[in-house]
């Protein structure tokens, strides 16, 4: 069996307790012959700079290019807040981001049928939800130049932001959408505002295109952008797979999270382009949620976001569906026999630890 070389970078808060999770899923998955990992571990966010001062060092950054996939924690909290700007938590992880040339943000929305009350929707419009959200990570307005805020001869100010988007750009994140469809239930959603931005046009066409050429036994619908948030909160079910830019990408994978309940719920990968020799992609997985200093160091972090990353990582970066169905299927038993972390428990619910879901969870395997 190929062995996988697999990069932990803990971070700060509670990244270091659910990475702690991660260790003993890795552990397991080892032990059981479904998975051969080499496992090296490095600092990333504060504790980097406390060790090295800097957000991550030029030597773990070398160990992120040589991973075949890289498993984040989370970074950042207030004993931070002062350091200079370039050493700031986040850099350590916009380093990453840009130097493995990740440009493709991959955020499932799942709803476990055992938490479907705690959606924001009612049960049966969310229970067995299965969204894959692709957005486009690199490019689009949080990049195009001009970009700048200028003072007027009368004294008014004008802000500029501009929406960039080339041809390979967007046909390299279509294709990542059409693969994941192929996979799943063979339907992509594309969403862009083409009514009113050049940008949107162009996204239409090249994606219609690849389409036609590639994946013309996927179905492909457009649907704008707008419209596209709508019937995420009416009939969320009717997609499979939703390809849309950076912009609209931020805000549909956050209306999409809050159909499935929590922050501690919700994984996410970041792809990069495939090696022109081995196809493989550089890849880092990490949970959607932060560092969340309020709750650090007490246990109470609800490990499933960082552990179903993991899991994404089993499927996108080393072909271990089966591992990755196993884990799945580990998460959504442990949750029905009603164990709950705090942020998932219902009032009145006793609540377990980290440690306690994490271990259930393996022990579900
Ligand atoms: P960031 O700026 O890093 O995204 P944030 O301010 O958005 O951070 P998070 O760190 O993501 O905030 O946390 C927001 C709140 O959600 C926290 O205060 C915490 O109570 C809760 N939370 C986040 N992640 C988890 C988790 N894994 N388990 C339980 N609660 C969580
Ligand atoms: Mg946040």
């Amino acid at each position: 069996m190929a062995t996988h070389k697999l990069l932990l970078l803990p971070g700060d808060g509670i990244g270091v307790e659910v990475m702690a999770e991660v260790k003993r899923l890795v552990a397991f998955l080892d032990k059981s012959g479904l998975a051969a990992f080499e496992i090296e571990e490095d600092l990333v966010g504060g504790s980097a700079y406390d060790a090295h001062g800097v957000a991550i060092t030029d030597a773990a950054m070398d160990r992120a290019q040589a991973a075949d996939a890289v498993i984040f924690g989370a970074v950042g909290g207030p004993k931070w807040a002062d350091v200079p700007y370039a050493a700031r938590p986040e850099a350590g992880l916009l380093r990453l981001r840009k130097e493995l040339g990740l440009f493709a943000n991959l955020r499932p929305a799942v709803c476990y049928p055992a938490l479907a009350d705690a959606s924001s929707l009612k049960r049966e419009l969310v229970e067995g939800l299965d969204i894959m959200i692709v957005r486009e990570l690199t490019g689009g307005v949080y990049f195009g130049e001009p970009k700048e805020i200028v003072t007027l001869e009368n004294g008014q100010k004008r802000a500029v932001d501009t929406q960039v988007y080339s041809t390979f750009e967007i046909e390299r994140i279509a294709r990542v959408a059409f693969e994941l469809a192929k996979a799943r239930r063979n339907k992509v959603t594309s969403s862009e505002k083409h009514n009113v931005m050049k940008s949107g046009v162009l996204w239409k066409q090249v994606v219609t295109a690849l389409h036609k050429a590639e994946y013309p036994a996927v179905a492909l619908e457009h649907m704008l952008a707008d419209n596209c948030g709508m019937q995420l909160v009416r009939t969320p079910k009717q997609f499979d797979v939703i390809v849309c830019d950076n912009l609209f990408g931020d805000m549909l994978s956050d209306v999409a999270a809050m159909l499935t309940g929590s922050l501690g719920m919700l994984p996410s990968a970041s792809l990069g382009a495939p090696d022109a020799k081995t196809g493989k992609r550089k890849a880092m997985y990490e949970p959607v949620h932060g560092s969340a200093p309020d709750i650090a160091g007490k246990g109470l972090a609800n490990p499933i976001a960082t552990l179903a990353s993991v899991g994404m990582a089993l499927r996108y970066s080393f072909g271990l569906s089966e591992a990755a169905d196993r884990l799945d299927g580990a998460i959504a038993s442990v949750l029905g026999q009603g164990l709950r972390t705090k942020d998932i428990a219902g009032p009145g619910t006793n609540a377990v630890s980290t440690t306690e879901m994490g271990t259930a969870i393996v022990e579900a395997m």
